[in-house]
């Protein structure tokens, strides 16, 4: 009896719900994107349809606030469609419009109908996830402290957005030292998950990540996250757009001002550094390639194309999902990738990657968070490229340079059985004498300074997992276990140390404990300016912390002389007057030992400058701290 009254009163609720159900739907902000075909509130149903914004030819993007609906009964929303190929496998929907979830459909009729309970009464609901350009605007406002960010606007839109550029590089190495690498996003707007990812590889670039760190040291990165900012303004979909899809415009003349932009930034930049890369981030119509990462090239075979390939590589070692390579679209000619393919004569490669929908609904759903892990990817790819470069001043010791500072213990063989080895062969152990067969590399170092340092050897199933590494540097040991049945043929960071001129640090090579096949092959230096070294002084350790700044005031340069009694964790950073970051100058560990950094002003103007000096020393005494004006006076 009891249960039929439950059941009844459960009835009257649910009847009582739908009668003061009372739908409505909001599309009056940024992005948003639906017109509302028909509400029907007893049966909790909408049905939308996508609308064209101007130029647009096909209507993809649906973005809409829905409220007041029963949340006791199925939320049903139905979104009619031209074609069935532009309505997403899986939709988004969250309730702060932040955070973001999956959600299936089936096709029905002319439309394709999305059902769930949705326990709060006001839902966005989104045809994938959205970005839109307030969400750049925030990126923006989140790096404008980062010492490593620049941002320009490089062009306004037909709209009156700003076409942001984001450049990304360690400001104390010296730009003419520098590769450089161009990425673009939202060529085409409906692609937002393009700019996840590309969040995910700005966040990468300006982390204290050390491939990141060791990337911007070499790297001057250019970032333009969103190209076409009026159709992620307006909700468009911005694909095949009259009067010329954004990607088909590269040819010129051009018609959109981003691209025109692009186009004359690339050229100059290029004139500047060595353009290496240059990719372009496309994310397509949801039901293709869904669950599938890519490439396409203009260039199939030759250099470029192997280059890709060894990012690609690279990339897949990194622990993303699987990047692949498909074949070119007749159509090609005109797009971002294919201009600068043809327009920059010693580019590495360059190439369109697209991310396709993932509609997996396993445990390893794809979510934002794993869109920004793709692109973080992406970044340590390049990372591990450019480091694959040779650069001057690197110091290369081969199994065969015996006579160049590389000793052989006991009976290795060479081989050159497995591609990819330096020089003409490479040395394995046979799998035998275990504890009693090395190979040290002993570097001649010409100057004082910090080097990465680079191990190769060929990897393969028979090779042992465990082998042992000493690096010997100025101030330590570094002792690291190598797998290689991994990563083989390649320069693999050992990471950044210090090295004191001559023959005392080294690289050594052990058989010991290994459980199969060890290979040495070849190790590299190479140098890297750790923000500080212009004067070394080693004589002598300073008894008290000290800081002395001259010339003061100064143009455009002034020194920062450091004495350092222990081992300390050092940042100097300068202000200017409104209190906005200027430069970390300083952000490093340190010996005992006194040291003068320079600080150049060249790009600032003449005025009152602050520096703050904080030094903790590694053994938990009390830290150091200075601070003061600086007058740089042109
Ligand atoms: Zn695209």
């Amino acid at each position: 009896m009891l249960n039929r009254i439950l059941k009844y009163l459960l009835f009257k609720l649910l009847i009582s719900a739908n009668l003061f159900t009372q739908i409505t739907i909001d599309t009056n902000y940024e992005g948003a994107n639906s017109r509302i075909l028909n509400i029907n509130n007893a049966a909790n149903t909408v049905k939308i349809e996508s609308q064209l914004r101007s130029g647009d030819v096909h209507n993809v993007v649906f973005y809409l606030k829905i409220s007041g609906f029963n949340t006791l009964l199925p939320l049903k929303i139905q979104v009619k469609y031209s074609q069935q190929y532009y309505v997403p496998v899986l939709a988004a929907y969250s309730y702060d419009g932040v955070n973001w979830s999956r959600i299936t459909g089936t096709f029905s009729g002319d439309s394709k109908e999305f059902s769930a309970v949705f326990p709060q009464n006001s839902i966005y609901f989104a045809h994938g996830f959205p970005y839109v350009y307030n969400d750049l605007l925030n990126l923006e406002n989140r790096l404008l402290l980062n010492p490593y960010t620049s941002i320009t606007n490089i062009a306004v839109s037909h709209g009156g957005g700003n076409i942001k550029l984001f450049t990304i590089t360690e400001p104390c190495v010296h730009d003419s030292d520098k590769q450089v690498i161009w990425i673009l996003g939202r060529n085409h707007a409906m692609e937002s998950h393009s700019n996840y990812i590309l969040e995910g590889l700005i966040d990468f670039l300006v982390s204290g990540d050390f491939k990141a760190d060791m990337l911007r040291r070499q790297s001057i990165i250019k970032i333009v996250p969103m190209m076409d900012v009026d159709k992620a303004f307006n909700g468009g979909t911005g694909k095949d757009q009259l009067p010329v899809d954004f990607n088909r415009d590269w040819d010129s003349p051009s018609y959109w001002p981003a691209v025109i932009a692009v186009k004359q930034k690339i050229t100059e930049s290029a004139i500047q550094n060595h353009l290496r890369i240059f990719i372009d981030s496309h994310n397509p119509f949801p039901g293709q390639n869904d669950n599938n990462t890519w490439f396409y090239s203009r260039q199939e075979s030759g250099p470029r194309s192997i280059n890709l390939d060894f990012y690609r590589r690279l990339l897949n070692e990194n622990g993303g999902y699987v990047f692949n390579r498909q074949p070119l679209y007749a159509t090609d000619g005109q797009t971002s990738a294919s201009w600068v393919d043809s327009v920059i004569s010693n580019i590495d490669f360059s190439t369109s990657l697209e991310t396709g929908w993932v509609t997996r609904t396993d445990n390893v759903q794809w979510t934002l968070p794993l869109y920004k892990l793709h692109g973080a990817v992406i970044g340590k790819g390049m990372a591990d490229y450019i480091n694959n470069l040779l650069q001057p001043g690197d110091i290369i010791l081969d199994n065969t340079d015996t006579l160049a500072g590389v000793t052989i213990n006991g009976a290795w063989s060479s081989s050159t059985f497995i591609p990819g080895y330096w020089g003409i062969n490479y040395l394995h152990d046979g799998n035998s004498g275990q504890g009693s067969k090395s190979v040290k590399y002993t570097p001649q170092i010409p100057g004082m300074g910090y080097y990465e340092v680079f191990i190769r050897y060929t990897s393969d199933a028979g090779r042992s997992t465990i082998v042992p590494v000493k690096l010997v540097y100025s101030g330590g040991i570094k002792d690291t276990i190598i797998n290689q049945e991994i990563r083989g043929s390649q320069w693999l960071s050992l990471g950044m140390y210090r090295f004191d001129a001559g023959n005392t640090g080294s690289v050594t090579v052990s058989n010991s404990g290994a459980n199969d096949f060890v290979i040495a092959d070849a190790v590299k230096f190479s140098p890297r300016n750790n923000c500080n070294p212009i004067g070394f002084v080693t004589t002598g350790i300073p008894v008290n912390f000290s800081l002395k700044v001259y010339p003061n005031p100064f143009n455009p340069s002034v020194n920062f002389e450091l004495n350092i009694p222990s081992n300390s964790d050092v940042e100097i950073l300068i202000y200017d007057v409104t209190g906005k970051l200027v430069k970390k100058l300083m952000s490093e560990k340190l010996f005992t030992g006194i040291y003068t950094f320079n600080f150049n002003g060249e790009n600032l103007s003449s005025g009152i400058y602050f520096y703050k000096t904080v030094i903790k020393p590694v053994n938990g005494n009390n830290p150091y701290f200075n601070s003061g004006k600086l007058v740089l006076i042109k």
